[in-house]
C-alpha cells in the first residue's frame, strides 16, 4: 500500500527542485508536462460516492497544461469565463522583488473561511491574520464563504421573485449593497481601490437583482436561476476579501469556482468531476502558485461543463475546499470556523462540549452525515482518497490547535468520541399479525420507498417482540412514503395481516459516534438509563452501518436533554475520549 503522505512529501520536495532549476513559467509548464499534479491514490481505505470517484461527463471541455496561463478557460461554446481579475497594482501591492520563488518550497496549504469568519470588516480583519501569518510557511490557497446569512437572503430573494414581490427583491439587495459597502470602507483605506471592489459590488448585486427581475417577468425562478441567484454571495466576499489582503500587502486575486470546479448539472446540490476540476485548477491555479500569488476562491459554486453556473448544496463550502485540497495534493485543508473545531456535541445544544484533538475521517464523516453542521456531509469525500489531513479552526481564537482529521484518528484507546443530533426526520412503524411475516414486509417496504424514492435516514430496525418494523426518513418526505406503504399494503391491512401503519412526525436523532465502539460493555443500557432518569422516551434506535455509530430516535422535543443526558452519562466534558465501548 502506498504512503499518501510520503507521495506528497515527495511532490512538494520535487515543486522546490523545479523551482530551484527552472523559472517560475518554466518551473509551472514542467510540472504539468510531467504529470507532477497528483492523482488520487488507488490505496484509499474508504469506498466514495461513485460520482465523485470515477464518473466524468463526456469531455466537451478539456483543459490542458498549455491553457494553463490566465484569466479564461477554453470552453466547448468558445466562450471565456473570466474571473475577477484585477490589474497587478490593485492586488500586488506590496511584492518585494525575490519573494515570489521563495514560496514554492513551502507546503501546500487550502483555508477555507466560513460566514462567520467572513461576517462583517472586525471578522475579515482576522482572516487576513490569519492568512499573512500562513503565507510565510506555507503556499496557500483561500476558499471563502459568503458572509454570514447573506445565501439566506440570497435564497429569499429568488422566493420573492417566484412570489412576483418587485419591492421586496429590490430591498434585499439594497441591503446587501449596503452591508458589503460597509465593510469595504472600514476595509480599503484608498479612495481609487476602495471605488474598484465598490464597483464589483454593485455589478453582482445589479446582476442578482436583474436575474431576480426577469425571473419575475417569465413568472418562474428555475433551479438553474436559482443557483445564479444563490451563488451571489461568494461572488461578492471573494473579491472583497481579496481586496482586504492587497491592502495588508499579501499578493493574491479573487478568482470564481465557476472556473475550477466542473461539475454535473444537478441545480442545488452539484457533484464534481474531479477529472475535469484537477485539470481546471492545475491550469489556473499552479501558476498563481508558484508565484506566490493566493488565489482568493469562492466555495459553494462551480460550472457544468458547458459553464452553466452550479451551486454543490447548502453549507458545501467546507466541501469546495477539500475539492480545491485534493485538486492540487494540498499538504493539508484547513477549515476555519467559529467554534474550537470539532466538539463532543454541538456546543449550542450542549454547554459543555469540548473539543477533539483527533478524529478519523470515518468518525467525522458520520458525525457530519448524521447532522453535526460543522462539516458538510461530503467534505471528506475529496480527501480520503488521497489522505490529505484536514484541520478545523477557530478564526476567533487561532492559537487553540483546533481538531486534526486523518485516515487513522486518535492512536489513543478508541470509544466514543462524539455526539450528534438531527431533528428532520420521521417515524413508520409497520406492525405484522404474525412475527414470521416481517421479513416478508420488510423487504416489500423497502422496494416501495426506493421507488419512492426515499433514502432512509437509518437501517430498518424490528422491535424487541420481531413483529414491528421501524423506518425512519427525512420529515420533508414523511407523508409520501406513507402514502407510498399505505398503497403497497391496502389489502395486506385490510385482511389484518398488517395491524398497524403508523407515522410519527416530529422526531429527533441522538447519536453517538466513536471508532471501535463495539466491544464489550454496556454503554447502550446505560444511555438508555440515563435517557429514562430524564423521563426522555426511547422510539427506535439502530446500530450505524459503519459499526461506528450506535443512534437512538426521540421525540423532537426531547432531543437537547437526550444530547445532555447522554453527553453526561459518558462523561465527554472531562476528557475528548471515553474509552467507553457498546
Ligand atoms: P461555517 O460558517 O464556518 O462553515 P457553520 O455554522 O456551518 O460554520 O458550522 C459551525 C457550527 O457548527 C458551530 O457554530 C456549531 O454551532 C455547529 N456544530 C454542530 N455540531 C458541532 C460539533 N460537534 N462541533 C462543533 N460545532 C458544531
Ligand atoms: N454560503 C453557502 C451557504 O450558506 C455555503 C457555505 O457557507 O458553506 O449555504
Ligand atoms: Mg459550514
Amino acid at each position: 500500500m502506498s504512503d499518501p503522505s510520503r507521495g506528497r512529501a515527495e511532490r512538494v520536495e520535487l515543486r522546490s527542485k523545479l523551482n530551484s532549476e527552472f523559472g517560475s513559467e518554466r518551473a509551472a509548464a514542467y510540472a504539468q508536462q510531467s504529470g507532477f499534479s497528483a492523482r488520487p491514490l488507488e490505496s484509499g481505505a474508504h469506498a466514495v460516492e461513485s460520482s465523485f470517484a470515477s464518473a466524468e461527463p463526456l469531455g466537451k471541455r478539456r483543459v490542458h497544461a498549455s491553457a494553463a496561463s490566465h484569466a479564461t478557460n477554453p470552453r466547448s461554446d468558445g466562450n471565456a469565463r473570466t474571473s475577477e481579475f484585477y490589474p497587478a497594482h490593485v492586488l500586488h501591492p506590496r511584492v518585494i522583488h525575490g519573494q515570489l520563488h521563495e514560496s514554492v518550497k513551502k507546503p501546500l496549504r487550502v483555508m477555507k473561511f466560513g460566514g462567520t469568519s467572513v461576517g462583517d470588516a472586525s471578522c475579515i480583519q482576522r482572516v487576513i491574520e490569519i492568512v499573512r501569518a500562513a503565507v510565510h510557511e506555507c503556499d496557500l490557497v483561500v476558499v471563502v464563504s459568503a458572509m454570514s446569512g447573506v445565501t439566506n437572503k440570497l435564497v429569499e430573494a429568488a422566493n420573492q421573485a417566484d412570489a412576483g414581490n418587485h419591492e421586496s427583491v429590490a430591498a434585499i439587495f439594497e441591503e446587501l449593497r449596503e452591508r458589503h459597502e460597509t465593510a469595504a470602507n472600514v476595509l480599503i483605506s484608498s479612495h481609487e481601490k476602495r471605488q474598484m471592489i465598490v464597483d464589483t459590488i454593485q455589478a453582482r448585486v445589479q446582476e442578482g437583482a436583474r436575474l431576480c427581475e426577469d425571473a419575475i417577468l417569465r413568472r418562474d425562478v428555475s433551479a438553474q436561476v436559482r443557483d445564479a441567484i444563490s451563488g451571489l454571495g461568494e461572488r461578492l466576499s471573494a473579491p472583497l476579501v481579496a481586496a482586504a489582503l492587497a491592502e495588508r500587502g499579501v499578493p493574491c486575486e479573487a478568482i470564481e469556482a465557476t472556473e475550477l470546479v466542473v461539475t454535473d448539472s444537478r441545480h442545488g446540490a452539484a457533484e464534481p468531476f474531479m477529472d475535469l476540476t484537477r485539470e481546471c485548477c492545475e491550469a489556473r491555479l499552479r501558476p498563481l502558485l508558484l508565484r506566490g500569488i493566493v488565489a482568493v476562491v469562492t466555495g459553494f459554486i462551480g460550472a457544468t461543463v458547458e459553464g452553466v453556473p452550479t451551486t454543490l448544496g447548502r453549507n458545501s463550502s467546507d466541501f469546495s475546499g477539500t475539492i480545491m485540497g485534493a485538486a492540487l495534493d494540498a499538504d493539508e485543508v484547513i477549515l476555519w470556523t467559529d467554534v474550537d473545531g470539532i466538539l463532543t456535541a454541538d456546543p449550542r445544544l450542549v454547554p459543555g462540549a469540548s473539543s477533539i484533538l483527533e478524529m478519523s475521517y470515518r468518525e467525522a464523516s458520520d458525525l457530519a452525515d448524521l447532522g453535526a453542521k460543522v462539516l458538510h456531509p461530503k467534505t471528506m469525500h475529496a480527501l480520503m482518497l488521497q489522505g490529505i489531513p484536514l484541520a478545523i479552526r477557530n478564526t476567533f481564537a487561532p492559537e487553540r490547535p483546533g481538531s486534526k482529521i486523518t485516515s487513522d484518528g486518535s492512536s489513543r484507546g478508541a470509544g466514543v468520541r462524539a455526539l450528534t443530533g438531527s431533528n428532520d426526520a420521521a417515524l413508520i412503524t409497520v406492525r405484522a399479525a404474525k412475527v414470521s411475516d416481517t421479513p416478508n414486509i420488510l423487504r416489500r417496504a423497502l422496494a416501495t420507498i426506493a421507488a419512492v424514492p426515499v433514502e432512509l435516514r437509518l437501517a430498518p430496525q424490528y422491535s424487541a417482540a420481531q413483529d414491528e418494523i421501524s423506518l425512519v426518513v427525512p420529515s420533508a418526505l414523511a407523508a409520501t412514503t406513507l402514502h407510498a406503504l399505505r398503497k403497497e399494503f391496502t389489502s395486506d391491512l385490510a385482511c389484518g395481516m398488517i395491524r398497524a401503519l403508523a407515522l410519527e412526525s416530529d422526531v429527533a436523532l441522538v447519536t453517538v459516534i466513536g471508532d471501535k465502539l463495539f466491544g464489550a460493555g454496556g454503554l447502550v443500557g446505560r444511555i438508555l438509563h440515563a435517557l429514562s432518569c430524564e423521563s426522555i422516551s426511547v422510539l427506535a434506535r439502530s446500530q450505524g452501518s459503519s459499526r461506528s455509530s450506535f443512534t437512538f430516535v426521540v421525540a423532537q422535543r426531547d432531543m437537547k436533554a437526550a444530547l445532555v443526558a447522554a453527553h453526561r452519562e459518558l462523561q465527554l466534558t472531562a476528557s475528548t475520549v471515553s474509552g467507553l465501548s457498546l
